[in-house]
């Protein structure tokens, strides 16, 4: 399979296409630096950082097809995006279902290279997104759920390094900046290996430094200020680097690195979209040794 010209290809041809529609908003974090900003200074708890909140309906008004922004998550144009991040980004986040430039290219990775839409396939969405997953569950071939550890929306609360699935369960694994939160992620992404069926995908975004050729990490940073000023985010537990493909071989994937530059500068600016790295890794289609089958309850 060609990943890359497909992608390429198919995105650059999806200019204004979908009919405007005036949707429901949906829930999902909005401005992540002034949360952390809350964080840091003590008056917001962990755990409601990354809490639902419901955005200002007139944010989300729409625009004629053509103009101003297009969403290929929710499938919506709008006025502008909104900014998002620490280092807050302009035109960042998309002010109905909340995706963001990660968020927007790995759904076009999904539906043009990996052609979900259209596919019967199981997903394990680790950290949901609310407008992929709104797509997902949409799409009446897709066998859909979910999983997170803090998030009270995703189907299950579980661990990523400790999944209560059987082995090969699914086709399909999507862990979008997850990985860099998790202190054992060879663990985690042994336990994709295990519950992924032979030929499955998982596909793994995580905030890469390119500048960076070996990944950062040191466990005795456990203060939300010590990670802050080690690795840019006081929840990151490494900076990952060039290297960070590598790793994630040696769970056992073919790894193939698929970058947003591949795209043409006309749809990284149609979508709004930075630059990003994406891994789609192939659990290759082989016999699992028999350790490996052992499903857990
Ligand atoms: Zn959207």
């Amino acid at each position: 399979m060609h990943l890359r010209p497909n992608l390429v290809r198919l995105s650059d041809r999806a200019s204004p296409r979908p009919p405007f529609r005036q949707g429901k908003t949906l829930d999902f974090p909005l401005d992540l630096g002034d949360r952390m900003s809350s964080l840091l200074a003590g008056d917001t708890a962990p755990q409601d950082v990354y809490s639902g909140t419901r955005m200002s309906r007139r944010a989300a008004l729409g625009t004629p097809p053509g103009h101003g922004r297009y969403c290929p998550v929710c499938r919506r144009w709008y006025r502008l995006f909104l900014p998002f991040g620490i280092q807050r980004r302009h035109q960042a986040l998309c002010p109905g279902c909340g995706a963001l430039e990660r968020h927007r290219y790995l759904w076009l990775y999904l539906e043009t290279a990996l052609g979900v839409t259209s596919r019967s396939l199981s997903v394990l969405h680790i950290a949901p997104e609310v407008g992929i997953r709104q797509r997902l569950l949409n799409c009446r071939s897709v066998r859909y759920t979910s999983i997170d550890l803090h998030d009270p929306s995703a189907a299950m609360a579980m661990d990523a390094g400790n999944l209560a699935f059987d082995a090969g369960s699914f086709d399909l694994i999507l862990c979008c900046h997850v990985l860099e939160h998790i202190q054992d992620d060879h663990a985690a992404l042994g336990e994709f290996a295990r519950v992924l069926r032979p030929g499955g995908h998982a596909i793994i975004l995580v905030p890469m430094d390119e500048n960076l050729p070996q990944t950062f990490e040191d466990p005795a940073i456990v203060s939300t200020d010590g990670r802050m000023k080690a690795f840019g985010h006081p929840y990151h537990v490494r900076i990952c680097g060039r290297d960070y493909g590598d790793r994630i071989a040696r769970s056992g994937f073919h790894v193939t690195t698929v970058s947003s530059r591949e795209m043409s500068a006309h749809s990284r600016r149609f979508y709004r979209i930075n630059r990003l790295t994406l891994f789609d890794c192939r659990l290759p289609a082989r016999q699992l040794p028999a350790h490996q089958l052992t499903g857990r309850q």
